[in-house]
């Protein structure tokens, strides 16, 4: 008898997005029926195919309907897959796809983003860094997402006296960077507590050294850090994190930080990994979360059935962990995904010249692999 329902908007977009979203949901059933859970998953618009359906409707133009939002703010999780491509390109529209993504996330008041960076043994050769480095590496990001650089007051001013060269009128620009205690605090806390179910390790990154918003992000850390004695506490300055990641980048279990370090600090951690496609990230707030891929709808394989969805399914792992605390659901597929690999099946992204034809498989065929090794990992 099925115990438990779980209500999940399912945001396709555009691009590959239907062909992952596709393998997500069907691994996400999978799950359902191993762990006696009910996931339904409800379809809506965003993005480029919303733009086209509320232009084709005669209805406001826009890249998030109402209705869409309506349903995310209902839901228990929403999964997204991705939008964009060149069709909605032209830098002179007045409506963009990517507006859609970021009026959810602010809607539903994601504050913080995850990003787990996890080098799967069998594609170690896929990073740039040496092998050796990448021993032991396993570590999350948690990024705050809705204060900082990106959300202070934005100016420019032209001909303005002095600010051109040689003492000429001339243009100026700034970007503020805010933030108050209790923005810094929900994020770092949740790092805290996050590092309790991991490798007791919290690594705050800020230039202290220079910036009063980093000197309070510090002042917080300590304060909180306090409150979790079991976890080791330290800070690193932005500019020796960027070093360290790449140097010794197994020195990290979570690191959290600020908006526009995370922002680019994610990056680079990603690419330990070498491979776009195995990327998966959440975000979270007081409300719904919303759980999506790191790449974007990749509109140059779209429609063709190679694209890898195991960011997608990683992401519904993501889920199933933060939104509905499943953490040994989600631990077996991670694990189904590790075995997959191990077992030398490759989508054609992460294939290299050593791969057999014979295991390059496509994007549904990817889906089945990931769901046998599942249902294998729940039968041991
Ligand atoms: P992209 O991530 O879509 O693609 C970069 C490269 O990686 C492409 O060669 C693509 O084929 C490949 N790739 C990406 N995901 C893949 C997957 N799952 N399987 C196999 N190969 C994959 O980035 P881009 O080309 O810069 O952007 C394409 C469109 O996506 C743009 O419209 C951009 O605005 C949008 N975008 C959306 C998001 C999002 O929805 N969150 C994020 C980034 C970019």
């Amino acid at each position: 008898m099925v115990s438990t329902t779980y209500n999940i908007c399912t945001l396709p977009g555009d691009g590959i997005g239907p062909e992952i979203m596709a393998e997500g949901k069907r691994v996400l059933s999978a799950v359902g029926a191993a762990y006696d859970v009910d996931f339904v998953c409800e379809d809506h618009l965003i993005g480029g195919s919303a733009i086209d359906t509320t232009r084709d409707n005669g209805e406001n133009v826009t890249a998030l309907p109402a209705e869409t939002l309506q349903a995310a703010q209902a839901a228990d999780a929403v999964l997204l897959a991705a939008v964009g491509g060149p069709k909605w390109d032209d830098p002179s529209a007045s409506v963009r796809p990517e507006q859609g993504l970021l009026a959810i996330r602010k809607n539903l008041h994601l504050f913080l983003n995850l990003r787990p960076v996890h080098i799967y043994r069998a594609l170690r050769d896929a990073s740039p860094l040496r092998p050796e480095r990448l021993k032991g590496v396993d570590l999350l990001i948690v990024r705050e997402l809705t204060g900082g650089l990106y959300f202070g007051e934005h100016k420019r001013e032209d001909h303005v006296e002095g600010a051109g060269v040689n003492g000429r009128a001339g243009s100026f620009a700034s970007d503020v960077m805010q933030y108050s205690e209790y923005e810094i605090e929900r994020v770092v806390r949740w790092a805290y507590e996050a590092a309790q179910g991991r490798r007791g390790k919290v690594t705050s990154v800020d230039k202290a050294n220079v910036l009063a918003t980093s000197r309070l992000w510090r002042e917080v850390n300590h304060r909180i850090a306090k409150d979790y004695l079991d976890v080791e506490s330290s800070d690193m300055l932005v500019d020796n994190s960027a070093m360290q990641l790449v140097a010794n980048p197994a020195q990290f279990d979570v690191l959290v930080t600020e908006n526009t370090f995370g922002d680019i600090l994610s990056d680079e951690a990603s690419m330990l990994t070498g491979s776009l496609g195995m990327l998966a990230s959440a975000s979270l707030g007081d409300g719904t979360a919303l759980y999506e891929p790191s790449h974007g709808s990749a509109p140059d394989i779209a429609g063709k059935g190679i694209a890898n969805p195991l960011a997608q399914i990683l992401s519904v792992s993501l889920m199933l962990r933060y939104s509905f605390k499943m953490d040994e659901a989600a631990a077996t597929l991670d694990a189904a995904v590790e075995d997959v690999l191990d077992a030398g099946w490759r989508t054609a992204d992460l294939a290299d010249s050593a791969t057999p034809v014979s295991k390059v498989l496509g994007t549904r065929e990817m889906g089945d692999k990931v769901i046998e090794a599942f249902n294998k990992c729940c039968a041991k």
